[in-house]
């Protein structure tokens, strides 16, 4: 058992993930779910993902040795001013958003100097949300990326790497400026294509939107799976990490430029070699385990 008592708050894919794992593994002697949504709460109890399920935050966190914060990149501020002068001496205080550096500066401003904060990211998801969504191994050999704090306290941060691996994740120790960055290639940009893929397709008048659907498997399929993904995290996401999206889409366009010049000068010899290039990248993330 690694706490006595654990609260998660947002018990969406995320939130309920870590609660069935806790619950499977025996991490805590209690775990308390906390949630905006009496409905969410309702179905916490019903599927016995948590001891208790409850709206009111202050009560949630009180005496809690880990706290979990598993909602929207943009609520982890106004949750951490919540729960400020509810959370005992001592507490972890932990996150599990998708941007790091906005979470870091919402938060930090609201916790009192004996609470540690522990900033982590899992890189794992689903294009579901909500208790219903979350699954014991969504986690199992993915990668954690943790972004402790020049000056975070080292036991706070082995607790939290203890969590994850428990989760079965693999853990990477970042720097938050460095995680943004590396996160708006790997995940938010992707997004964003898809996002733009989909909503494309969806203006195309009425007929070929048809066609489109019809004949999604040639690779559309997969553009909207991801464009699927809940609207409100991923709002959150593109203004919480405005700066580093913004730089990678302006390499992302030059590159395409360079991409559609090639297509117009019929230059056969620089399409091959760039799609050989990318080929070769996705060999690469067979081989480290990350394509399933
Ligand atoms: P989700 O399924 O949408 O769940 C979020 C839950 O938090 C919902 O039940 C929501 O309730 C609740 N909530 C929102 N604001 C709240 C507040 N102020 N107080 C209490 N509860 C609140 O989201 P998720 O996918 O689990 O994502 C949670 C976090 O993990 C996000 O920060 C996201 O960036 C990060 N993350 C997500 C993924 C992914 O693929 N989904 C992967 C890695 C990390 P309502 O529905 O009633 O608003």
């Amino acid at each position: 058992m690694l706490f006595n008592k654990v609260t998660i708050i947002g018990l969406g894919l995320i939130g309920s993930s870590i609660a069935r794992i806790i619950k499977q593994k025996n991490l805590a002697k209690t775990l308390v779910a906390v949630d905006a949504s009496k409905a969410v709460c309702d179905k916490v109890m019903e599927l016995g993902i948590a001891d208790e399920a409850t709206r009111e935050i202050r009560n949630g966190v009180a005496d809690a040795d880990l706290v979990i914060l598993a909602v929207p990149v943009g609520a982890c501020g106004a949750v951490a001013e919540q729960i400020r002068y509810a959370l005992k001496d001592g507490a972890i205080v932990t996150d599990t958003g998708s941007v790091k550096g906005t979470v870091v500066e919402q938060v930090m401003p609201h916790l009192k100097d004996n609470v540690h904060f522990v900033p982590a990211h899992p890189i794992a998801g689903t294009e579901h949300s909500g208790p219903e969504a979350g699954f014991t191994e969504l986690f199992i050999d993915r990668w954690c990326i943790i972004t402790p704090l020049p000056d975070s306290d080292i036991q706070a941060v082995e607790k939290v790497t203890a969590l994850w691996e428990a989760c079965g994740s693999r853990i990477e120790i970042m720097d938050v400026k460095r995680h943004d960055l590396v996160l708006a290639i790997t995940s938010h940009l992707p997004h964003l294509i898809a996002y733009t893929i989909v909503g494309t397709a969806t203006d195309l008048e009425e007929d070929t939107k048809d066609d489109v659907i019809k004949f999604s498997a040639s690779g559309f399929r997969d553009f909207t799976r991801i464009a699927a993904s809940d609207p409100v995290m991923w709002r959150d996401v593109f203004l919480n990490n405005k700066e580093a999206v913004l730089e990678i889409l302006q390499r992302f366009n030059e590159d395409l430029t360079g991409l559609q010049k090639a297509i117009r000068k019929g230059n056969g010899q620089q399409l091959e070699d760039h799609f050989t290039k990318t080929r070769k990248i996705r060999r690469e993330v067979i081989e480290a385990g990350q394509a399933a």
